[in-house]
């Protein structure tokens, strides 16, 4: 009960003191993508941002590094910060990504109990990324669920706020010339 109320609390502290979307995580993420992509590795990066407005950890794709399929930037983000916290559940905490999170990474913020998702690029750019030269090597599979339908089937309630910053997390993932027009601005 106490566990409880103290999630409400900090549910209602956060919502109260953050307004999410916030460009300056946004860009925090963007940074880590761009390291990321300057190290050969995907292009993605993720964070996540207590109810006080702190970045408890940010994640890369580091699935070949690992040898391991679940080592999703989100993932990486979300167990760092539970680690960081010694707790499994991060409440009143949000989660940052350059792309849509996919239903393992969606799921994985919903088991954790966070507040919300925050996403750039969506999976309806994905045919998009495909055509990209600059990062072909990669595999771009997706599961064809999106975050929204994994969030609307949740038993829990979790806020998700979609193409956020799109047209400069687009940008991460394109050359130059393969960017749309939008991009540069
Ligand atoms: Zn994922």
């Amino acid at each position: 009960m106490i566990q409880y109320l103290s999630e409400r609390f900090t549910r209602a502290l956060s919502n109260f003191l953050m307004k999410h979307p916030d460009q300056r995580y946004m860009i925090k993420a963007i940074l880590e993508a761009q390291k990321s992509s300057e190290a050969g590795l995907y292009p993605i990066g993720a964070v996540v941002v207590d109810a006080g407005g702190n970045v408890l950890a940010v994640g890369q794709t580091v699935v070949t590094v690992l040898n391991d399929p679940t080592a999703h930037a989100e993932i990486i983000a979300i167990r760092n910060a539970c680690s960081v916290s010694s707790d499994w559940y991060l409440p009143g905490c949000w989660l940052y990504s350059t792309l849509e999170p996919c239903p393992m990474c969606t799921s994985a913020a919903i088991w954790a109990k966070m507040e919300g998702i925050v996403f750039g690029v969506s999976h309806a750019d994905v045919p998009l990324l495909k055509m990209s030269k600059k990062f072909a090597r990669f595999s771009w599979r997706r599961i064809a669920i999106t975050s929204r339908e994994v969030v609307r089937r949740s038993p829990n309630t979790i806020a998700l706020i979609e193409d956020f910053m799109n047209s400069l997390c687009k940008g991460l993932l394109l050359e130059e010339n393969d960017m749309p027009a939008d991009v540069s601005t």
